[in-house]
């Protein structure tokens, strides 16, 4: 009897990706994997007074449910250390104590079960002597250690060998830290160094890169307000990332830390770096649109933000590329003479007027995101 031929089952080929990550030592904070074996996870900083345990656990669900993967807490006083036990307790995400100035919490917070500390060696008094000891209860804790040098607190010996926070003078602070730890077979290490600058980040990172096999935390630091913090880190990690350099990412900006974290999700969804969810395909209108594409656009992107599965939506202004785009994508709108064509997965499903555009997307949408469910 001749075989029957089985059916030839293939996975889906993994979107393609600009290049392959830097191979890293791999650590854990908490539960999440930071290094080459793992996905580029997203961080961001609660801005509550650590000590107040509700306040700072509330905006850690909002982080939470915005889709931050690490939650880091500041802790400049007693009060604050006295907070990170319940903090590291009850948050749902893993929580990094951030310690300057004070040694003693960098102990309290490994006490506290903080799933890791940031240290910032040039703010700490007598960092360098207290390596052995801080090495030795992080080891017995299986606590894993970030370096976070900043340039506007970099050791003085390399500011005045260096004259100023070059990217040679970063990267040489995080390198001698982390010598110091691996003299104490510690190497839980992972690193940041960090500048406002996004040109002497970059450079900065590049070298730490050539030089170590750690881990490495993206961040522009006092990147700015939100639009200007939103370039800055884009083009920052982007350059980065484009390299392969890059395991976990925290976008600065001033505003609320959710945005930081739509932020830099949206960053990684862009680099096909983490799975792409809702992506808005909008035309930016010109003089033959025939109806108002911004508002269009921010209805429907205010509308389905949120959704849990991947969905391509074309918002167009005219019929020029208007069809074209909306066949492409999972729906669409092609608009003209105060109507809307509505696409659904490349067909024409109906045609609406204008006014019901809004709604006959999202409706289709949840249509779209049902049938997935059930699938
Ligand atoms: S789709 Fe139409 S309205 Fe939008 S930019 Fe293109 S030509 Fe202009």
């Amino acid at each position: 009897m001749p075989a029957i031929p089985l059916p030839l089952t293939t996975a889906p080929a993994p979107p393609p990706v600009l290049s392959e990550r830097r191979k890293t030592r791999r650590l854990h904070v908490g539960e999440v994997g930071i290094g080459s074996d793992f996905p580029i996870s997203v961080q961001s900083m609660t801005t509550t007074p650590t000590a107040d345990v509700n306040a700072t656990l509330q905006q850690i669900a909002e982080l939470t449910a915005a889709g931050c993967d690490i939650v880091r807490v500041a802790c400049p006083s007693a009060d604050d250390a006295e907070a990170l036990p319940a903090i590291a307790k009850k948050s749902q995400i893993p929580v990094i104590a951030d310690i300057h100035f004070q040694p003693k919490y960098v102990f309290a917070a490994i006490e506290a079960g903080c799933a890791a500390v940031r240290v910032n060696p040039g703010n700490i008094r007598k960092f360098d002597d207290q390596v052995k000891e801080i090495a030795q209860a992080a080891k017995d804790h299986g606590t894993p250690i970030r370096i976070g040098v900043n340039a506007g607190s970099l050791d003085k010996r390399l500011m005045d060998k260096h004259g100023k926070a070059t990217p040679e003078a970063l990267a040489e602070s995080a390198m001698w830290e982390a010598s110091l730890f691996a003299e104490h077979d510690f190497h839980d290490v992972k690193i940041s160094v960090k500048h406002n600058d996004p040109v002497v980040m970059v450079r900065a990172y590049e070298i730490l890169a050539a030089q170590c096999d750690y881990p490495l935390h993206l961040g522009v630091t006092e990147a700015g307000p939100a639009f200007q913090g939103t370039i800055k880190s884009a083009v920052a990690f982007g350059a980065l990332l484009r390299q392969g350099i890059g395991d976990t990412i925290r976008v600065s900006l001033s505003a609320p830390p959710v945005e930081e974290v739509k932020v830099g999700i949206q960053i990684l969804q862009s680099l096909n770096l983490r799975p792409r969810k809702l992506e808005i395909v909008s035309c930016p209108s010109c003089g033959r649109a025939q109806v108002d594409v911004y508002t269009l656009a921010e209805q429907v992107t205010a509308a389905l933000e949120g959704m849990e599965i991947p969905l391509r939506v074309a918002v167009m202004g005219c019929v020029v590329n208007g069809p074209g785009e909306a066949r492409e994508a999972d729906l669409g709108v092609a608009s003209g003479n105060g109507k809307g064509q509505i696409f659904v997965k490349g067909e024409v499903v109906k045609t609406v007027p204008e006014h019901a555009i809004v709604e006959t997307l999202i409706e289709e949408a949840m249509r779209i995101a049902g049938d997935t469910a059930s699938e």
